[in-house]
């Protein structure tokens, strides 16, 4: 039996190395979505041709939206605590994950690549930095991670539940989770999060769904991409 910590075979990397997220499942195709807008004429097709694109390119343009939701994925998701409080906003995907009231083994701390600075502009946003203070920066969250940790373990040692012994760890902690999502409320998590507004993190993860599933949906990729959308 694989350990769900291990990235599946079909993967990106992320935050350096850090993080992952993986295709595990899907449901349908491109020419589901199209079968799926025409049922009500009671014809099926197996493969795409210009009209199917030219009707997947229509449907996008004008939100019709409910033929996307025949078409699903499955994600593997390893990410610092942070990323999945952002991420489990999103309340049309379905989630689990693993339980730390149930394991305490191979805990992973997240330590920043790049150090960002505070935007004065935004209260939510970051700026680049280039601080010669970066090694000292990402040594203090390193040693903070590593402390709590020591914590953590320590308490366990005296018998604490671990329940209770896992509030002392830090947002920095990587967790695991399992994500199902249709195709038309992913892409709206891809617009929300695949955007400048969003956090750097986070950001990283949406980039590596779309490298995974472009290949699955080629057309839809494209009409973005059209749109002046990275895909
Ligand atoms: C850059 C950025 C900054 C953010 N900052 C903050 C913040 O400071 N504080 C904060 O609390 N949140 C913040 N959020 C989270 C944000 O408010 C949303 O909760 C999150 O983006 C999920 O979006 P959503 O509800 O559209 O997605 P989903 O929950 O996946 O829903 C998709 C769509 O389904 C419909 N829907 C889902 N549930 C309901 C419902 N109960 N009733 C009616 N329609 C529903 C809506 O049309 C919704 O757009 C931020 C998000 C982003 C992208």
């Amino acid at each position: 039996m694989q350990h769900i910590n291990v990235p599946p075979e079909n993967h990106v990397k992320v935050l350096n190395g850090q993080g992952w997220v993986g295709l595990i499942d899907q449901l349908g195709s491109e020419i589901s979505i199209v079968n799926a807008a025409r049922v009500s004429f009671g014809k099926l097709k197996e493969k795409m041709a210009a009209a199917d694109v030219k009707l997947l390119h229509y449907l996008l343009d004008n939100k019709h939206t409910s033929p996307m939701e025949h078409m699903a994925f499955t994600f593997s998701i390893h990410c610092p605590l942070f990323v999945r409080g952002q991420w489990h906003r999103h309340r049309t995907w379905s989630y689990n994950e693993i339980s730390r009231r149930y394991t305490e083994i191979d805990m992973q701390m997240y330590v920043p690549p790049v150090i960002r600075k505070q935007a004065e502009s935004d209260r939510q946003a970051s700026v680049e930095w280039n601080s010669d203070t970066e090694a000292e920066m990402q040594g203090i969250i390193d040693a903070h991670n590593k402390a709590s940790l020591e914590v953590y373990y320590n308490l366990l040692e005296k018998g604490v539940a671990r329940e209770q012994a896992r509030g002392v760890l830090p947002q920095n902690m990587m967790v695991t989770f399992w994500g199902t999502v249709d195709l038309n409320n992913l892409l709206h998590f891809l617009e929300l999060r695949d955007h400048s507004h969003a956090q750097w993190e986070i950001r990283e993860y949406a980039k590596a769904i779309k490298a995974l599933i472009k290949p699955l949906i080629p057309n839809v990729a494209e009409y973005y991409k059209s749109k002046g959308q990275e895909w």
